[in-house]
C-alpha cells in the first residue's frame, strides 16, 4: 500500500519541548502517571512466574533503546509482563523478542541474535526500539486514556530521532501511534507488509507483531518476518547482511 498521505512539510512537527534522550529516559522510568499501569507493572513484579521465582524484576516503565542516530524505528505495543516488565528492555526476556532480535542480527542490525537483559552486551546499530506505552498492560490492551497519556513521551521520543527514515511498526497499535504522530488523514489501513509514504521521504512499514499469538499460529512466520525486514531496509537505504 503506498500512499501520498500527510503533510508536505519536511520536518517532523514539534509541539512540545523535546529533552534529549537519556533525560526523556530517567523521566520515563519515574513515572506513574497511570494508576491502574502502576498498579499491574508492579504485581507482576512482586508475583513473579514460576520460571522467574529467583529473579528481579524491572517493574517499572520501560524506555526506548538503541542507536539514537537510528534509520530504522521499530514500534511495538507495550512491555510484555514477564518480558520487558522483567528485563527493563524492550522486547527482551520472552518469545517475541527471540523473534524480533534474530531478524534484526539477520539484518545487521544487532551485534547478537538474542536480547537477554540490559547488561548482555547486545548493541544495535542504526536501529531504535520502542513502544508507544511504556508499561506492561494487563492482557496487553492499554486503554485510550492511557496510550494518550504515554504518547506525550512517545511523540517526544519520535521527535529526537532525527535520522529515521523508517517506521517499522509491529502490529496495528504502533502502526496507528505512528500515523497519530505524522497526523495522517485518512487514517493509513493497517496490514502486514503496507508501505506509507510519510512527510520527508520518511516511510511508515507495517508487520505483524511478534507475539507468540502470531508466531505459534503461523500467521506471523520467520520468512514473512525477514521479508517485512528487508523491505524496512531497503526504504531506509541499509544494506543487507552487512555485520
Ligand atoms: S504508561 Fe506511560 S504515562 Fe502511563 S505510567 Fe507508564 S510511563 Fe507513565
Amino acid at each position: 500500500m503506498d500512499g501520498a498521505y500527510g503533510l508536505s512539510d519536511s520536518r517532523i512537527e514539534t509541539r512540545v519541548i523535546s529533552k534529549d534522550l537519556p533525560a526523556l529516559e530517567q523521566e520515563i522510568v519515574k513515572c506513574r502517571r497511570c494508576p491502574r499501569l502502576v498498579k499491574w507493572r508492579e504485581k507482576v513484579a512482586r508475583e513473579k512466574k514460576a520460571a522467574y521465582a529467583g529473579e528481579m524484576y524491572w517493574g517499572k516503565p520501560v524506555p526506548g533503546w538503541g542507536d539514537s542516530k537510528a534509520k530504522v524505528v521499530v514500534v511495538g505495543l507495550a512491555p510484555g509482563a514477564h518480558g520487558a516488565n522483567r528485563t527493563g528492555r524492550m522486547f527482551t526476556g520472552d518469545e517475541s523478542g527471540r523473534w524480533l532480535y534474530r531478524a534484526l542480527w539477520k539484518a545487521g542490525w544487532a551485534s547478537q541474535a538474542e536480547s537477554t537483559g540490559r547488561m548482555d552486551g547486545l548493541k544495535l546499530r542504526q536501529v531504535w526500539i520502542t513502544a508507544p506505552v511504556k508499561c506492561a498492560p494487563p492482557t496487553n490492551r492499554p486503554t485510550p486514556v492511557e496510550r494518550d497519556h504515554c504518547g506525550v513521551f512517545f511523540r517526544q521520543e519520535l521527535e529526537q530521532l532525527q535520522e529515521a527514515k523508517v517506521y517499522l511498526a509491529l502490529g496495528g497499535f504502533g502502526f496507528d501511534a505512528v500515523a497519530q504522530f505524522f497526523h495522517l488523514k485518512p487514517k493509513p489501513k493497517f496490514a502486514h507488509g503496507a508501505e506509507v509514504c510519510l512527510p520527508g521521504g520518511r516511510w511508515l512499514v507495517g508487520s505483524y507483531h511478534v507475539s507468540q499469538q502470531n508466531t505459534f499460529t503461523g500467521r506471523l512466520t520467520e520468512k514473512m518476518l525477514d521479508e517485512v525486514v528487508r523491505k524496512t531496509g531497503r526504504r531506509a537505504g541499509l544494506s543487507p547482511g552487512n555485520r
